[in-house]
């Protein structure tokens, strides 16, 4: 008797857009070594700083909806004890700070390097999180509706090819940070926003295209609004060939929005917005490239910067050594923020590219299980400030890279 063979097992393969589309985008090959072979970077200082200020804004905003906490928080005694619960909680997932990195500069600070030490004074981390918290978290707070919200779907898989392709569809999934619902009216009043000033309104009322949906919405329609934190300064517009961030962030929170649109109890959503929240306290690298991209022309039209030229002014006569120029409130708030709005053809687009890097992954993997080498089944291309930072430059075979580390005395 013949005993029937086991079917084999069908398996979709699953992808999300941080852990893989931008990580992806960012270099195929780091992404092989990194995300396919469980390579944890050796100094995910990066990593440290986002997963560390969505775990503090997290955990803010729970202790905000419990106490009602007023605004504004003292950071010894309201963010302090939140941050070491965060840290304690990346140090369990082995994730450090980079001390020399995370030091509260003393560009930011009248302290001299002799009055610093590691427990009495605050660190760039903390900076930024005492600022995300007390700025942001008045306005941001009450329009949460959900947080950390794990939104999933699934996709063709492109190009299917039957005996080649590992599966016909592939799957989707992103975890949004903060997800608001609005009930608007013509004059923007939320019911539990009335008489509150707020800022995140304020800004999506200033945007065109958010006006004019407003302008044609119905009296009492409910929208929803994706929000998402990034612990990174606001990236310039244009990019290099290989990695745009700029780019990449628009495109994730279309996908977010189609993705949340295949969730039964959605509401058509309005708009995104990104946090990007070293701007609240940038760094002396972070200073360096917002003066490369103002005199390069390469910041976007979100900011009207003829609104702060005493800012531009401030920024452009700033020199390395100096303290941090003492720019405006207004003007750090105004490029923390950005509306994406939300629009049919450009979601299409989004999921198109998203299925464009799905294939690109699909085929490398592909071709390494056919038997071809790591280095020649991934392309190895970045940007100059990815490679050195790098774990795997050493042997990586973009010469470009390593060309550039050789000093010669
Ligand atoms: S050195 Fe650069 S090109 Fe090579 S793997 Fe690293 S990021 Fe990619």
């Amino acid at each position: 008797m013949k005993l029937p063979s086991r079917s084999k097992s069908y398996m979709i393969p699953e992808y999300s857009l941080t852990g893989d589309l931008l990580s992806f985008l960012t270099c195929n090959l780091q992404y092989r070594y990194q995300n396919k072979g469980t390579l944890p970077p050796s100094k995910p200082v990066q990593r440290w700083f986002g997963e560390f200020i969505h775990g503090v804004l997290e955990e803010a905003y729970l202790e905000w909806d419990l106490h009602n906490k007023q605004f504004p928080w003292d950071w010894k005694t309201d963010i302090r004890p939140i941050e070491d619960m965060i840290d304690v909680r990346l140090q369990v997932e082995g994730l450090y700070p980079h001390d020399e990195d995370l030091f509260y500069s003393l560009l930011n600070s009248d302290l001299t390097i002799d009055e610093l030490n590691e427990h009495d004074h605050k660190k760039l981390a903390s900076a930024r999180a005492e600022k995300a918290i007390n700025i942001w978290g008045p306005h941001l707070f009450p329009l949460i509706d959900s947080s950390e919200l794990l939104i999933k779907g699934i996709r063709q898989m492109p190009n299917y090819e039957e005996n080649v392709s590992r599966s016909n569809y592939y799957g989707i999934n992103g975890v949004v940070d903060v997800l608001s619902s609005i009930k608007i009216n013509k004059n923007m009043n939320q019911s539990n926003l009335d008489n509150y000033n707020n800022k995140i309104i304020e800004f999506l009322k200033k945007d065109s295209r958010f006006s004019r949906q407003i302008a044609e919405s119905g009296d009492g329609d409910e929208y929803e609004i994706i929000i998402d934190y990034k612990g990174m300064k606001r990236p310039p517009v244009k990019s290099n060939k290989i990695n745009n961030p700029w780019e990449n962030h628009k495109q994730q929170i279309l996908t977010y929005s189609w993705l949340r649109s295949q969730q039964e109890n959605s509401k058509p959503i309005f708009a995104g917005i990104i946090f990007y929240l070293n701007e609240l306290v940038p760094s002396k690298e972070d200073l360096l490239l917002i003066q490369e991209e103002i005199s390069h022309d390469l910041t976007d039209d979100g900011i009207d910067y003829s609104q702060y030229a005493d800012d531009v002014e401030l920024i452009m006569n700033w020199k390395e050594d100096d303290k941090a120029p003492n720019l405006s409130e207004e003007f750090k708030i105004a490029r923390s923020i950005r509306i994406i709005n939300i629009d049919e053809n450009e979601i299409g687009d989004s999921l198109d590219k998203f299925d464009n890097v799905v294939f690109n992954i699909e085929s490398s993997l592909i071709k390494e299980i056919k038997g071809c080498k790591i280095q020649d089944a991934w392309a190895a291309e970045s940007d100059e400030r990815t490679c050195s930072a790098c774990d795997f430059k050493t042997f990586c075979k973009n010469n470009s890279v390593k060309s550039k580390d050789i000093k010669i005395p």
